[in-house]
């Protein structure tokens, strides 16, 4: 898989506000947020998307949503969304997978 911008913020080759790291996964906030909290969940394993995801990955998979929910609770909310897109054609731009989870504002339904 080529470097992308999320792997050379894994690297800690370029900066991000990092607000949960493990051995599997990190959390930062986004650079260009879509709500009043926006931060992503990514594996530290380079998946390019979610379905380029195999079974070996279920444990992984769970993980980041977890992780996504009690980070989400640190930040203080109790209501939020999470996306990810998959592919150019749903607006994936960086492809190494993540999980936008945002907060803090309401969401209407279905998303645009
Ligand atoms: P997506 O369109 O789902 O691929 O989302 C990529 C997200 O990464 C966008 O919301 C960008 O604002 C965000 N992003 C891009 N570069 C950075 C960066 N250096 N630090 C934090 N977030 C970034």
């Amino acid at each position: 898989m080529s470097e992308t911008i999320f792997s050379k913020i894994i690297a800690r080759e370029i900066p991000a506000d990092i607000i949960f790291e493990d051995d599997e996964c990190l959390a930062f906030r986004d650079i260009n947020p879509q709500a009043p909290t926006h931060f992503l969940v990514i594996p530290k394993k380079p998946i390019p998307k979610l379905s380029d995801a195999t079974s070996e990955d279920q444990t992984l998979l769970g993980h980041l949503l977890l992780v996504a929910s009690q980070v989400a609770a640190d930040e203080g909310l109790t209501d939020f969304r999470l996306n990810v897109n998959n592919g150019a054609g749903a607006s994936q731009t960086v492809f190494h997978l993540h999980v936008h989870v945002l907060g803090g504002r309401s969401f209407s339904w279905p998303p645009g």
